[in-house]
């Protein structure tokens, strides 16, 4: 049986702005996602039956997550295997090392990573294009998982551009102790700004956050994460989180994705090694992360 390894590395939000509600009630977005080194680790074999096959997968390192067609990573290798027209009995192995429900994109990047791995597994059938498009089936954040690094995220989180990468700058994590999903979170943001018809003036900008980054570098005042307004009252301990963070000497910090995770940004490592462990002692999970 064919055998390989994949890592789903979790994304964060550079920038986030909700601009438009959709009448069929989805939100567009502007988005600027940036994959960073925590990752999960998948391991993932196939073998190719006459008919039938089922896709199993096991989960180590977090509760509670579904292991049937429930999972964004079963979904994925079935999606595939409907795609290639082929059955197959498929073994996925999930050690879950990115917190879940966090909007660090985790499930998202599952699927991203087990589309590469039957990818690779089956030879390559399928070039970018098709990767792709399966991709959007399964979820709005899995196409820019599926590529990864630093890009501009439009629509729903699908229309992409690629951007520069990032130089010089790594990211301590700080997961709370709650779970906001990304409904709620919604839920949220529409009881503050109903349609989006109105403009909601804001710090931060992304015209001045692309132009820092053609250089390379991250202008850590123009970063903005509209949920913040919506999450941080139903979540006070994650903007404690993110104060703590520059307390402890972060350039710039601001929440990823819905919530409720928080980041912050360090141009000196050893000082981001030393937030890290002082987060932690504060019963914090935090995470040391460089750019992918
Ligand atoms: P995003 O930032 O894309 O909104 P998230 O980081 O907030 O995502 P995930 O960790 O992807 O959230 O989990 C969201 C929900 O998806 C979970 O509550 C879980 O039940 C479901 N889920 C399905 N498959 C997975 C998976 N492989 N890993 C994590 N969650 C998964």
């Amino acid at each position: 049986m064919n055998s390989v390894k994949e890592k789903a590395y979790a994304k964060i939000n550079l920038y986030l702005d909700v601009t438009k509600k959709r009448d069929d009630g989805f939100h567009e977005i502007e988005t600027v996602m940036h994959t960073v080194s925590l990752a999960d680790e998948i391991t993932v074999s196939a073998e190719c039956v006459r008919s039938g096959g089922q896709v199993r997968l096991s989960v180590g390192g977090a509760d509670f997550l579904p292991t049937d067609g429930r999972n964004l990573a079963v979904r994925a290798a079935q999606t595939f295997l409907a795609r290639l027209g082929t059955s197959a009995n498929v073994n996925i192995k999930l050690k879950k090392n990115i917190p879940v429900a966090a909007g660090l994109a985790g499930g998202s990047s599952d699927a991203a990573a087990v589309l590469r791995a039957m990818n690779r597994i089956f030879s390559r059938p399928f070039g970018e294009k098709v990767m792709l498009s399966m991709a959007a089936e399964l979820g709005s954040d899995v196409p820019y998982c599926l590529i990864g690094k630093t890009a501009l995220c439009t629509g729903r989180g699908e229309i992409m551009t690629r951007l520069n990468d990032l130089d010089g700058v790594c990211f301590v994590i700080v997961k709370v102790n709650a779970h906001v999903s990304t409904p709620v979170a919604y839920t949220a943001l529409d009881g503050l700004y109903g349609d989006f018809k109105a403009p909601h003036g804001h710090a931060g900008s992304l015209d001045g956050l692309l132009e820092s980054l053609k250089s390379g570098k991250l202008a850590v005042g123009e970063m903005y994460n509209v949920f913040e307004s919506a999450v941080f009252p139903l979540v006070p301990e994650s903007e404690k989180a993110k104060t703590r963070l520059l307390d402890l000497g972060a350039d710039g910090a601001m929440m990823s994705g819905s919530g409720p995770t928080v980041f912050g940004v360090f141009s000196d490592e050893k000082t981001a090694t030393a937030a890290r462990a002082a987060l932690e002692k504060e019963g914090y999970g935090a995470f040391l992360a460089l750019s992918v």
